[in-house]
């Protein structure tokens, strides 16, 4: 393989660093890497690898593209609101290179779909927004021996490492539970400083360059912490845990069926999957029982108290989710009444009502698209 005149003139600044040159330039374009989430994080780290020329991109979403969106993810514009982002970002990608190749999987990832969408690619980025995907993720990683460049973004704060290869930590080795009611929400429920999934992103493009490329040190062992309100990185040893069941026996626990029930349950708005407790209760459907007897229902708001000054419901019970499993008392003697839990988008919620399911609580149900489609509802 020979470089072009015009991949020669394209690349000319990496071409220019004796660490990369034209071999590492033709390496480069070689390699096929698989960017699973093109939202925040997958906005960045597909950009910057497209214009460094990774010869095969993939890009896995089932999302279109949503107004919400716009305040983070870079690559998308108004006018793609209601788009597939797959398909949008491989337009905009296109524009930016045309001469690489790039593929789209407009679906959510699932155990049936993981080993046929992961195999053909090299190293796979964790550019995900929920816990059930990246655990399937990392599953499959680990199944097929593949690298996982993982970033995540909350809030103000970012991490950012390397997941897999001989003798590293996988991702459950460092994040053994998977389904707790705390676990923290997803950026479109607990928030996000849009620059955040930017400058996270950033790392993991440098990462996959560099494991590409075999130069420096990457993250592997290492977790990267990123504060952007005291704009200080930490970094964290991390080591495979013995106990790890997926490094274990990955056949054992890869691509188990009750993740990929939860990715698609997710997908059709809902986050569990306990028959008793598989419903949501509509804004519409809760004013009308409501109105019929009021009396008979207990609204539990499972946001946290700076969250109220978005709005509170009529006559709602205030247990924030940080402290829901140690106040569960205070609804015991409501146990005879129908349990509606809501927060601000529907998603916290629905892991409050997984988890009082597990206590035994009957007849809960999560308020779909939460406080926010209460005050949205005319
Ligand atoms: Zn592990």
């Amino acid at each position: 393989m020979t470089l072009s005149e015009a991949e020669y003139e394209r690349y000319t600044p990496h071409l220019l660093l004796p660490q990369i040159g034209v071999t590492g330039q033709e390496k480069l374009l070689r390699s096929k890497v698989l960017i699973v989430g093109m939202g925040g994080l997958g906005s960045p780290v597909s950009l910057y690898l497209a214009a460094a020329g990774i010869g095969t991109l993939g890009l896995m979403d089932y999302d279109t593209v949503a107004v919400s969106n716009l305040q983070r993810q870079v690559l998308y514009r108004l006018s793609d609101v209601g788009k597939r982002k797959a398909e949008v970002a491989k337009e905009k990608l296109a524009e930016v290179n045309p001469d690489i190749h790039i593929h789209t999987y407009c679906e959510w990832l699932t155990a049936d779909n993981a080993k046929d969408v992961l195999s053909p690619y090299d190293f796979i980025v964790d550019a995900t927004d929920n816990f059930n995907t990246r655990y399937l993720l990392n599953d499959a990683c680990l199944l097929l021996n593949k690298m996982m460049i993982h970033g995540s973004v909350f809030q103000f704060e970012g991490q950012v490492s390397v997941f897999g290869g001989r003798g590293q930590p996988c991702y459950r080795c460092v994040y053994p539970n998977s389904h707790h009611p705390k676990a923290i929400p997803n950026c479109t429920e607990g928030g996000v400083l849009g620059m955040l999934p930017g400058i996270i992103g950033m790392v993991q493009a440098v990462e996959v360059i560099k494991l590409i490329l075999g130069l420096g040190e990457s993250l592997c062992g290492r977790l990267l912490l990123y504060d952007g309100l005291t704009a200080k990185w930490q970094e964290l040893q991390v080591s495979k845990n013995k106990t790890c069941p997926a490094c274990r026996d990955p056949l054992a626990i890869s691509l188990k069926k009750e993740y990929s029930a939860l990715c698609r349950t997710r997908a059709e708005g809902r986050g569990h999957n306990s028959p008793s407790c598989r419903e949501e209760v509509t804004v519409h459907e809760l004013k009308q029982a409501l109105d019929n007897n009021k009396e008979s229902i207990l609204i539990i708001d499972v946001r946290e108290p700076h969250e109220y000054q978005l709005g509170c419901m009529p006559n709602a019970v205030f247990i924030p989710m940080s402290r829901f499993p140690t106040h569960l008392h205070s609804i015991i003697n409501h146990s005879e009444k129908q349990i509606v839990v809501a927060c601000q988008f529907g998603v916290r919620s629905q892991k409050a009502v997984q988890f009082l399911c597990d206590k035994g609580f009957k007849n809960v149900r999560s308020l779909k698209g939460g406080v926010h489609a209460w005050f949205s509802f005319k």
